[in-house]
């Protein structure tokens, strides 16, 4: 089957259904077959799972992965794209389904329902990347059954997603991510792999989703907020960042106590503490509030 991946096929089904790519879709198709291929093979997809595509845009990769998926489901946003993959790029497969929805407003536990039938989903996408941080912790927090994440993003926001403590990209991101899934960086990719050419260097990400997490908290919204206040001000110590947060109505001293408690120096920075450590500093948080 002709590849619908590459420049020439691209500007072919783009010139002959006029469509013009839209900034504000974030369409950046890709044109390179063995990407699209590597891509495929590192979410290691089987018979027995349900895909969820986000963004398909003309099928590029939806080809991939309907070749190895027993069903998969897109998700497109632009009505324009919708005949193109119906009636032509996507006509041959009987594996398809297409909803023309914004995917943020889309209830995936009914696309489950529907379409899942005892399949394991698996999440993959292209994202658009204006909204490439609410798709993936959309997914994450709302605790859907999906066994993994594999998503192109912006290379930045893959290395933030990938980083530990003692590095300039870890942040609240990757504390979160890491709560959730083990990320697994599968390639870097240079923006002559898609047409339009992005302005940024992008990266496919591979997310192993932990339905157990990785660590147990005693309250995940003061798991958040520990993790939150801990990077407000990074450059300051660990007390005055969750004081200046304003997330907690602690007194420097309860909060001196906390971090004491939690078996830190009193002058350690947020950005030291790992996953775990956020862990244990939260739960002295909750348990103070708490009064426990
Ligand atoms: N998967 C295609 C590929 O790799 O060539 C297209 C990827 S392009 C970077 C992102 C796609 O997501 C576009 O088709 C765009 O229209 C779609 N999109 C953007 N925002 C969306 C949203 N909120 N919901 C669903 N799709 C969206």
């Amino acid at each position: 089957m002709e590849r619908i991946g590459t420049a020439k096929r691209t500007k072919e089904i783009i010139g002959k259904y006029d469509f013009y790519f839209r900034k504000k879709f974030g369409q950046n198709f890709l044109i390179d077959p063995h990407v699209l291929g590597k891509i495929v093979d590192s979410a290691d997809i089987t018979e027995d799972d349900l895909v969820i595509e986000i963004g398909p845009g003309i099928g590029a990769l939806t080809q991939f992965i309907a070749e190895r998926a027993g069903k998969v489901v897109c998700i497109e946003i632009d009505r324009d794209l919708i005949p193109i993959l119906k009636e032509d790029t996507l006509s041959e497969f009987d594996n398809i389904d297409i909803i023309n929805e914004d995917v943020l407003k889309v209830d995936l536990d009914e696309v489950m329902k529907e379409y899942g039938k005892g399949k394991k989903v698996k999440v993959m996408g292209n994202l658009p990347y204006y909204i490439t941080t609410p798709i993936v912790m959309g997914l994450l927090e709302k605790g859907y059954d999906v066994e993994s994440i594999t998503v192109m993003v912006q290379k930045e926001v893959a290395d933030r997603m990938k980083s530990g403590p003692g590095t300039k990209d870890y942040g609240a991101l990757s504390v979160a991510v890491q709560y959730y899934t083990e990320p697994y960086l599968v390639a870097n990719v240079p923006p002559n792999c898609f047409m339009p050419r992005p302005n940024v260097d992008s990266a496919v990400i591979n997310l192993k989703v932990n339905k157990n997490k990785n660590i147990k908290v005693l309250d995940e919204k003061t798991f958040f907020k520990t993790v939150k206040a801990g990077f407000t001000q990074r450059r300051k110590t660990l007390m005055n960042s969750i004081k200046n947060s304003g997330l907690f109505a602690m007194t420097k001293e309860e909060i001196l106590e906390v971090i004491v408690e939690s078996g830190f120096d009193e002058r350690i920075r947020g950005e030291k503490l790992n996953l775990e450590d956020f862990g244990r500093l939260s739960d002295s948080i909750y348990k103070k509030i708490n009064k426990e």
